[in-house]
């Protein structure tokens, strides 16, 4: 077994308020500059609806991601000699349109406008041809707020195959925001695809960068991603995309939009996972097995096996420590209230999700029956099954129970001062799962969202003589026995 670390980040969709704060920060610091107007590495999307770039999510359209074909896992878009046979010419590749056309606006012609009797308007015009635009066309978030007709938003692929009779309707219909970015997958089909081998993913954290002195500008990364997040450079004719923030990352700190996000919702942790087993368990025949093989592929942080084989293989303390006090680690597998960007493309997505809650239709207070309630929620769980479990939706329905079951145990304890409040023991959680959840997702302080070691430095490595020594680890310097770090007393 080959344990690698790997930082994760997980977003709890209930509390984002669409703010945009995460993409407008990103953008300042990462990509506004010339031939990036319209990339977005952080972009904020409403669902349903066919997204940022358009319907990035038919891969029918684009081939992104991993297939199974012959029982082997293959590249959607084909083998490296068809990759090569098109890199002139890609049917594949999205194009501006799908994007957007970038703009601004006219703003001098609001301060500069003689008085007249009517006010005067910025009209909008192209970034990229200098031109004045008739008609803004789309955009990184076009169905904002249920923006649109109906007929737009199912283009939605994951209202394919489902029952729609009714979401047309203003009172029935639901929406919820997704914000998204590089996912920083455990087999990235970008990497793969790559006839320059410029994309890699860093031994130690994860992180997958393109090395921009590599990259020949063939774009194949760019339809090879399935969630559509590597981006061409039109000034540079080179790909760019998402880097995890790695310069904060590697001092301890949070990515920019985790930083900043207004509503709390990200949490960013370390996982160890086995490399060893990511081959095998993306060529998981059935796409409904995909969520649950690569919740296996996570280890235990606190399985002392799994923290004496990271020891001998060199991962540092720090790092161990920084897993076992993972917030991520917790939500996907401890809780397993946060699942996976549509596991089915076979990328092994680390940006995790906790699904939106949603009021319960009927009116009814629920104090049981927390999977009826579920049932009965606003947005449907075969839609969310779709975007987060390839269709299974019992993992969905169990978490949405679990967040409804924390909820109803927090306004017993604090609201009606119940000593002891009810435990649903079908959820598999007691009362301090239900007390640690309500304070990571309902207080969510700073310390507990962002569990981020630092660099590993060689200096950490001699914390490891507490690990050879069989003294256990808890923190630096700690010592049993009276013994110091070294095994002396
Ligand atoms: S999400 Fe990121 S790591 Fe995964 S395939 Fe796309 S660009 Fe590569
Ligand atoms: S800053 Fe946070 S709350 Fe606002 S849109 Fe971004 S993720 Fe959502």
């Amino acid at each position: 077994m080959k344990i690698q670390a790997q930082i994760a980040m997980v977003l709890s969709l209930d509390k984002c308020i669409g703010c945009h704060t995460c993409s407008v920060t990103c953008k300042n610091v990462w990509t506004s500059r010339k031939g990036m107007e319209y990339v977005w590495f952080n972009n904020v999307e409403t669902k349903p609806g066919p997204g940022y770039p358009v319907e990035w999510e038919n891969q029918e359209r684009y081939k992104g991601g991993w297939t199974m074909r012959k029982k082997r896992l293959e590249l959607l878009q084909g083998s490296n000699m068809s990759i090569l046979s098109s890199i002139f010419a890609n049917p594949h590749m999205p194009e501006i349109k799908d994007y957007y056309e970038p703009y601004t606006f006219d703003f001098s012609k609001l301060t500069g406008t003689k008085r007249f009797r009517t006010a005067p308007s910025a009209r909008p015009y192209s970034l990229i041809t200098g031109k004045r635009m008739e008609k803004i066309e789309y955009g990184p978030n076009w169905e904002d707020n249920l923006g649109g007709k109906f007929e737009e938003r199912k283009k939605d692929p994951n209202l394919k195959e489902l029952d729609t009779k009714g979401y047309e309707e203003f009172e029935k219909s639901f929406m919820f925001y997704v914000p998204r970015l590089c996912e920083h997958c455990l087999n990235p089909a970008c990497a793969a695809s790559c006839p320059s081998g410029a994309i890699y993913k860093r031994e130690e954290d994860g992180i997958v960068l393109i090395n921009q002195d590599k990259c020949r500008g063939w774009r194949e990364c760019v339809s090879a991603c399935p969630y559509k997040k590597v981006y061409f450079n039109w000034e540079r004719k080179k790909s760019e995309k998402c880097t995890f923030c790695y310069p904060l990352i590697e001092n301890g700190k949070p990515t920019v939009c985790s930083e900043s996000c207004v509503g709390r919702i990200r949490y960013i942790g370390v996982l160890f996972y086995d490399a060893d087993s990511i081959k095998e368990y993306a060529a998981t025949e059935n796409d409904r097995q995909l969520y649950e093989k690569q919740l296996e592929l996570i280890l235990d942080p606190n399985d002392p096996a799994v923290v004496k084989l990271a020891g001998e293989q060199g991962i540092s303390y720090q790092v161990i420590k920084a897993a076992q006090d993972s917030p991520v680690y917790k939500m996907m597998k401890r809780w397993k209230v946060a699942f996976p960007l549509h596991p089915e493309y076979r990328t092994m997505p680390m940006v995790w999700y906790i699904p939106p809650m949603s009021p319960v239709l009927q009116q009814k207070e629920v104090t049981e029956d927390f999977f009826g309630a579920v049932n009965d929620m606003r947005i449907p769980v075969d839609y969310l099954a779709k975007m987060m479990t390839a269709g299974d939706e019992e993992p969905i329905r169990k978490a949405l129970a679990k967040l409804l079951a924390m909820r109803q145990y927090m306004r017993e304890v604090t609201v009606e001062k119940n000593e002891n409040p009810s435990i649903e023991a079908a959820l598999g959680l007691d009362r301090s799962d239900y007390e640690a959840m309500y304070r990571y997702l309902a207080i969510a302080n700073y310390k507990d969202r962002f569990v981020i070691p630092t660099a590993p430095t060689h200096s950490e490595d001699a914390d490891f003589a507490n690990l050879r020594a069989g003294l256990g680890y808890d923190y630096p310097g700690k010592t049993d026995e009276g013994r110091n770090l070294f095994g002396g007393r």
